[in-house]
């Protein structure tokens, strides 16, 4: 179960940061998935709803779950994006090979709404 470790450690970050801002509540938390992080998004839902209702200060919490689509950058023709597979190894422009990806492997915690 990947995932239910992946939102037990976002509900330790969340309760982090409401501990450092004294907050009794989180009412809103905003998560950015990539969609090539490797991460099953319903599982993480279900996962995040068994783990925050758990705890007294995160057991109202929305959960946003922001999705983003993965996103290369050519340094060379300098243009972005969306490639047609996962393992490119080239811009699908210009054929360069400076390229880098700009979105679609994030997992974090973006921000969190507190209520103090
Ligand atoms: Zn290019």
């Amino acid at each position: 179960m990947h995932e239910l470790s992946i939102a037990m450690s976002i509900a330790d970050l969340a309760l982090d940061e409401a501990s450092k801002a004294k907050a009794k509540r989180i009412k809103e938390i905003d998560i950015e998935v990539g969609e090539w992080a490797g991460v099953d998004c319903d599982a993480l839902l279900f996962s995040l709803d068994a783990v925050l209702k758990s705890d007294a200060i995160l057991k109202d919490t929305k959960v946003n779950l922001i999705k983003h689509p993965p996103l290369m950058h050519c340094n060379s023709c300098n243009s972005d994006f969306k490639p047609s597979v996962q393992y490119i190894r080239q811009c699908e422009k210009c054929g360069a090979a400076d390229i880098q990806l700009l979105h679609g492997r994030e997992l974090s915690l973006k921000s969190l709404i507190i209520d103090d």
